[in-house]
């Protein structure tokens, strides 16, 4: 997978490691477990997805791209949409604190059951609704979000600390697609935004269930 992922131009041997180093299998059904290792998208349950090898590596760096190792250790991280944690598990190996965030009870408890085994004692699991970010964790240097909205939630933006990145999909206007967004903080009222590639996510959705 790892040879893969560098084949799409991941180039980022903190990233490609922190790949390497989580069994995408374990997040899995295992009727699915045989192809967990190919470059797509699979089902979790209710309705949602484990997100693309590619995608998750892209994503994170993105979030790791100018940063040396020693700050990536030092800097805290909220994902939004945990689904069944395979990416808050990479990007525990790869920051040193992780907050993820799901709104999905059922999620959020298979997460656990998948996670408790890996022993990543940086990484915590939050029970509630992406869209007001986890306000008692922040300032967040990163934040990655897995699901897609017409807009970032101001509330995201806000728990920022300036300086950080936040990288999400967006959904475009009028059945465009969707694309990545990259924004970063650079001052207390000044967000710069940067249009990505065209990627595919599940919805993000309000509230909790
Ligand atoms: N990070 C996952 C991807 C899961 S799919 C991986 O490693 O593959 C996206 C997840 O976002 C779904 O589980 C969905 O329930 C969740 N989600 C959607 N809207 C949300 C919200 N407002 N707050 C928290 N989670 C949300």
């Amino acid at each position: 997978m790892v040879e893969a992922l560098r084949a799409q131009g991941i180039r980022d041997q903190t990233v490609l490691a922190a790949m390497n180093a989580v069994p995408r299998h374990a997040f899995l059904d295992s009727a699915l477990a045989s192809r967990a290792y190919e470059d797509v998208a699979l089902p979790i349950g209710q309705g949602q997805t484990i997100s693309k090898p590619s995608t998750v590596a892209r994503m994170i760096e993105l979030l790791a791209r100018g940063r040396s190792l020693s700050e990536l250790r030092s800097a805290k991280v909220l994902e939004v949409g945990t689904g069944c944690g395979y990416q808050a598990a990479v990007l525990a190996k790869v920051f040193g604190e992780v907050i993820s965030v799901e709104r999905v009870r059922w999620l959020h408890e298979a997460a656990r059951t998948h996670l408790r085994p890996l022993r990543l004692p940086n990484l915590r699991l939050a029970f509630g609704d992406g869209f007001q970010g986890v306000e008692a964790e922040a300032p967040f240097d990163s934040i990655v979000v897995a699901a897609a909205g017409n807009e970032i939630p101001d509330p995201l933006l806000l728990q920022m600390r300036i300086g950080a990145r936040l990288v999400a999909p967006v959904e475009a206007v009028a059945g465009m697609g969707q694309a990545l967004h990259q924004v970063d903080r650079q001052g207390s009222d000044h967000w710069a935004l940067t249009v990505l590639d065209a990627v595919r996510f599940v919805p993000l959705r309000r509230g909790t269930r």
